[in-house]
């Protein structure tokens, strides 16, 4: 929810309200949120993939998919062929099956360093939009990339990652929040031009991370304004003028001076153009379903698939998609996992009605 804009899609904040209400009494304070130990991807996809190798899966990385071929009859719809960046295909038999991720919200992103902005990329540069657009004009059922993808102004924020070999800023920020790290929500420069936020993970954030490296996340969701101490826009500024707003807006520029000056400091600026564009507004049949009608072996999946009344910008979400594709296409007899549904709760009715009305 703190990735919303003004602009965003209102059905989207309808299904967050319904699908987390119970949620929203803890909301002040991210109360009832779960973290994983480390950073996600530490704690959930290394185990996973090793998880899988174990099973016999093969992971082949730095291949992009170009182009899938189908075969397309009044009611059937078969991937027959998948066509790769270095010209090689994959033809795929009988019993092979397709399951692609319709767009990312990290596409494209680009990451600057300490003196050096990030830069915008583009749609063209993005293996997960330009697919899906040309698989889009293959057959209705396949969606509409356009919406999501189309309006990167409306789209992107930039975010940034510092990096400490010294603890004075987490232990200032333990000290003003009351929150020890790893235990606060975001924490929101509400005057800041860019509305800037900053998040401060359990530490160690990774795995090898030495006791005096100290980590921190942030983002700003308006990077075209300039700054309120910096005279340029966030997506103009390089690592070092970003924590030298944060330092402004949380009046420590003085506090962190020596320390920045010793050369203890690093932060890199990211440039994220589809960040947001989970949240565009859309029409009907712009996400496709999961299982087009009538495909034998073909399925989308993640953020950019229906999946009824969940919320998007989840691990979650993208979790149930694959869930819905292999229970759908195979006889498990498995069910997609249920969501808590607690719209009907009076209690959490009640408790949201009170937080709401604080
Ligand atoms: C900054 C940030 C904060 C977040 N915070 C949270 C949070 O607190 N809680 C939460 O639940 N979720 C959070 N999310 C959302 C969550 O991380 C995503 O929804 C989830 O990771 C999406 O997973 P996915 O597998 O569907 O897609 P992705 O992770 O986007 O994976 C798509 C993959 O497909 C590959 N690909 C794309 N096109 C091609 C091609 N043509 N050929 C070959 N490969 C291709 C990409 O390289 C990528 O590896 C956050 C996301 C971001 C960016």
């Amino acid at each position: 929810m703190f990735a919303f804009q003004k602009w965003s899609s209102l059905a989207e904040m309808r299904r967050y309200m319904q699908r987390f209400i119970h949620l929203v009494d803890g909301l002040p304070k991210l109360g009832g949120v779960m973290r994983t130990k480390y950073n996600q991807y530490d704690s959930v996809v290394r185990p996973m993939k090793k998880y899988l190798e174990e099973k016999g899966v093969k992971f082949e990385m730095g291949k992009e998919v170009v182009d899938i071929d189908f075969n397309l009859s009044a009611d059937k719809i078969s991937a027959t062929v998948i066509h790769l960046k270095n010209k090689t295909e994959i033809v795929l038999r009988e019993n092979d099956f397709v399951f692609f991720t319709n767009g990312s919200i990290t596409e494209s992103t680009d990451n600057g360093s300490w003196d050096k902005p990030a830069k915008l990329k583009g749609v063209e540069e993005s293996g997960a939009w330009t697919l899906w657009k040309k698989i889009a004009k293959k057959d209705p059922s396949f969606g509409n990339p356009n919406p999501f993808c189309d309006n990167i102004d409306l789209q992107k924020w930039y975010s940034f990652t510092a990096t400490m070999k010294d603890s004075t800023f987490l232990d200032y920020m333990e000290n003003f929040s009351g929150n020890v790290d790893g235990t606060g929500g975001l924490v929101t420069m509400i005057d800041s031009n860019w509305l800037m936020s900053i998040v401060i993970a359990r530490q160690p954030h990774f795995p090898n991370q030495p006791n005096d490296v100290k980590i921190f996340w942030g983002y700003g969701l308006y990077p075209d304004r300039k700054g309120n101490y910096i005279n340029k826009t966030m997506a103009e500024c390089s690592g070092a003028e970003i924590l030298e707003e944060l330092y402004y807006h949380l009046k420590i520029q003085e506090l962190m001076a020596p320390i920045t000056k010793a050369g203890k400091v690093n932060c890199i600026p990211v440039a994220m153009p589809f960040i947001d564009s989970l949240f565009m507004p859309r029409n009907k049949g712009d996400r496709p379903d999961v299982i087009p009608s009538g495909s034998t072996n073909f399925a989308f999946l993640g953020q950019f698939a229906e999946a009824p009344k969940d919320c998007v910008f989840t691990v979650e979400y993208s979790v149930r998609t694959a869930q819905m594709a292999v229970y759908g296409l195979f006889d498990t007899d498995k069910k997609v996992h249920p969501m808590y549904e607690s719209t009907h709760n009076p209690k959490y009715l009640l408790a949201a009605l009170k937080a709401i009305s604080r």
